[in-house]
């Protein structure tokens, strides 16, 4: 006889997985269904930990490659192991989704395993079998969007799956889209050898990162040997025994050219994951690009019926996903649930890294904002000095009258870390000189946040 339970979950990613563990916390009954041989989502298992893992291992080696002789230390021939690279890769993935395993067992989740199907309010179909809830959440995530007339076969023109599996370098690798997982994945291959070539449709990298920035990263990354070719549009791929012959068009219509390449990567953004789950049939509203409505209690048109994470709308990232999976748990558990999509941080793990957190300065300047900016190098950080890694700034924005931090902006060694502690001043309200006056221990590549703060009023003490 199927159980019965107050929540189940579909999809075991990031939200899902968070859901369900915080829920169980609550002294909710459990249970968490996912397809997947393994649990953790897109997130652990092809998204944020495998292209982690490879970019950290790909780092060592361009650090061998490149970094070490500076710091005196002589490695001689440096040589790829990539069938090494990729079994350590998978071996961080297992011990990740083996941890979440133990977490369900030990907060007594029940994970369900098969393909879940909404039969109704109430009701989770999992390979046939109902099983009924009072709350049922969608989590199922997203996947990659296709490009029409570039058909993904993980081999030669692959995802971000498949482009986390290559066995071989590619020599020349065509990654289509310049948003973060192309931008990381070609970083990647890029270190261990290939020529990589961007096609990007806009005329900038990364839309919606501060402008800036995103300048300055593009330098960076033309400058470790990333072709970028931006305003132009891939129009068809042709696969042959050598590789794959793309042809692309300037966005704006001219003069078609071909380029060859031996990988394709489609990496031109991600969509709601919804399909098969019977949205439709029970009246589940969903919006022009797929993703479940939700209110601001994730609560679906359809009362019982909750969504979470890349499912709806918002940034489509694994902590935004997590944030949102605890507070749903404790609004089912009758307690105030609350995410601050203000003070949401945004990462690209590329080196340098770049994060943000808040308004960017266009956004500033669109909505009529008075603002003070402050900025600081890393070249006058005496760590980043120290470490070798000078590249980029910290860039705060405050508000002109209260100088609360409306934003930051960071390219440099370790951004998605030191962005943590301008996301810990936006969740208290902090001013500029809040972050200014906070003592920050030397010699850390903090005090560049420290030091963009002072230079917010006009006041950094090292440069
Ligand atoms: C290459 C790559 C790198 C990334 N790197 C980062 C990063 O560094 N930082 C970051 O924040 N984000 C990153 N992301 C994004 C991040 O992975 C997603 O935002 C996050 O996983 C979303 O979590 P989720 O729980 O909403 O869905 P998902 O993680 O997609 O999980 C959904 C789960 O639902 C399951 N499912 C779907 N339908 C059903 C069904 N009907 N029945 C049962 N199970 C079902 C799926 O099998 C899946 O396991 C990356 C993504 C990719 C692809």
């Amino acid at each position: 006889m199927p159980e019965t339970f107050d929540v189940i979950i579909i999809g075991a990613g990031p939200g899902g997985y968070v859901c369900a563990i915080r829920a169980a916390q609550l002294g909710l009954k459990v249970a968490c269904v996912e397809k997947r041989a393994t649990l953790g989502g897109t997130c652990l298992n092809v998204g944020c930990i495998p292209s982690k893992a490879l970019l950290n291992s790909s780092e060592h080696f361009d650090e061998a490659n490149h970094k070490l002789a500076d710091h005196g230390v002589i490695v001689g021939q440096v040589s790829l192991d990539l069938a090494r690279m990729q079994a350590r890769k998978a071996e961080v993935v297992a011990a990740n989704v083996k941890g979440v395993e133990f977490l369900f067992k030990k907060n007594k989740v029940t994970w369900l395993k098969g393909a879940g199907r909404i039969a109704a309010a109430g009701v989770v179909e999992v390979d046939g079998t109902a099983h009924t809830a009072k709350h049922i959440v969608i989590a199922t995530g997203s996947e990659s969007i296709p490009l029409p007339g570039v058909e993904v076969d993980e081999t030669r023109i692959v995802t971000s799956t498949g482009g986390l599996e290559l066995s071989v370098v590619p020599k020349h690798l065509v990654v289509i889209g310049g948003g973060y997982i192309g931008l990381e994945l070609g970083s990647v291959w890029r270190r261990l050898g290939a020529e990589v070539t961007v096609v990007e449709f806009l005329d900038r990298l990364v839309p919606g990162m501060d402008m800036e920035v995103g300048k300055t990263f593009e330098r960076m990354l033309g400058k470790q040997g990333i072709k970028m070719k931006l305003k132009t549009k891939v129009t068809g791929a042709k696969m042959h025994a050598q590789g794959v012959t793309l042809t692309v068009e300037p966005a704006a219509g001219g003069a078609a050219e071909t380029i060859d390449a031996d990988i394709v990567l489609v990496a031109i953004g991600r969509r709601a994951h919804t399909e098969a789950l019977g949205l439709a049939d029970i009246g589940v509203a969903l919006d022009e690009r797929g993703r479940v409505i939700t209110d601001a209690h994730y609560a679906t048109n359809i009362p019982g019926i909750h969504a979470i994470g890349d499912a709806i709308v918002g940034p489509m990232l694994a902590h935004k996903a997590e944030e949102e999976g605890v507070a749903l748990a404790e609004i089912l558990a009758g307690q105030h649930g609350h995410v601050n999509y203000g003070a949401i941080p945004g990462v690209v793990y590329t080196w340098p890294e770049v994060a943000s957190i808040g308004e960017t300065e266009e956004q500033l300047k669109a909505r009529g904002a008075l603002y003070n900016v402050g900025k600081f190098p890393f070249t006058a950080n005496g760590r980043a000095r120290a470490m070798g890694d000078m590249d980029g700034f910290v860039k705060i924005l405050a508000d002109k009258t209260t100088d609360r931090v409306l934003g930051a902006h960071i390219i440099g060694p370790d951004a998605g870390t030191l962005i943590a502690e301008i996301a810990i001043a936006m969740e208290f309200g902090a001013s500029a000189e809040d972050i200014a006056r906070t003592c920050h221990a030397h010699p850390t590549l903090n005090e560049a946040v420290k030091e963009a703060a002072l230079a917010v009023g006009g006041r950094a003490l090292h440069i």
